[in-house]
């Protein structure tokens, strides 16, 4: 997540789900979901949910959810929010479209980073190209018919060699299409929602955002 320095584990512990924030670790018996599904910090044992929550406290944890499992700060989240509702169709929807089209998202899902964090910094550091072009901004939203592939230069390390091997046993969704022998990846649809399989409940976002 763009400031967020902490152990990301604690993130899932206090949404009491697994946000799949680190990879393959997430799918271990080492997962801290599977350890301690608690709350963090000293007394979260203690208050193991117990309290009701109230309307807000659910809509709050379903905004932080969605900003966690995508690693969007706040104000980033909040722009989307303001870009999503201006759109045609429903707001919710738009959002989560909006936040499947980011290219570390993109990058994830193609299957070149076993998580959004990792598939960042990837981008960050200029492993990708956007229609030939060298992009290396993790929130650039794709659309339709852009094709994202590794850059030249970078497909010679081994870590994309070992990551070419991994591809080919890994599932993509259907708006992406993977093309292994060129190491890229075309966009072949806006992501729908039926496409989103994060278990996410973007009304509540919207009801957080409209209050
Ligand atoms: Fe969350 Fe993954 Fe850590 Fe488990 S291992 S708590 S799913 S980030």
């Amino acid at each position: 997540m763009a400031n967020y320095t902490d152990a990301v584990c604690r993130l899932c512990r206090r949404e009491g789900q697994k946000l799949f924030l680190k990879g393959e670790r997430c799918l271990s018996p080492k997962c801290a979901i599977e350890r301690r599904n608690y709350p963090p910090g000293d007394h979260g044992k203690k208050t193991t949910f117990r309290r009701k929550i109230s309307d807000f406290g659910m809509q709050l944890r379903e905004k932080q959810k969605a900003r966690r499992i995508y690693g969007v700060m706040e104000r980033q989240f909040r722009r989307y929010f303001r870009d999503a509702s201006r759109r045609k169709g429903m707001t919710g929807a738009t959002l989560l479209s909006m936040l499947e089209s980011r290219l570390d998202n993109v990058v994830y899902r193609l299957g070149f980073a076993d998580s959004r964090s990792q598939a960042r910094q990837l981008v960050r550091h200029g492993h990708f190209e956007v229609n030939g072009r060298k992009t290396n901004v993790p929130s650039y939203l794709v659309e339709v018919g852009d094709v994202v592939t590794v850059r030249a230069s970078s497909r010679d390390k081994a870590y994309f060699k070992d990551r070419a091997q991994l591809m080919q046993s890994g599932k993509t969704p259907a708006w992406l299409a993977v093309n292994l022998p060129m190491m890229s990846g075309t966009v072949q649809a806006a992501p729908s929602r039926e496409d989103i399989e994060i278990p996410l409940n973007e009304q509540l976002i919207v009801e957080y955002y409209s209050r």
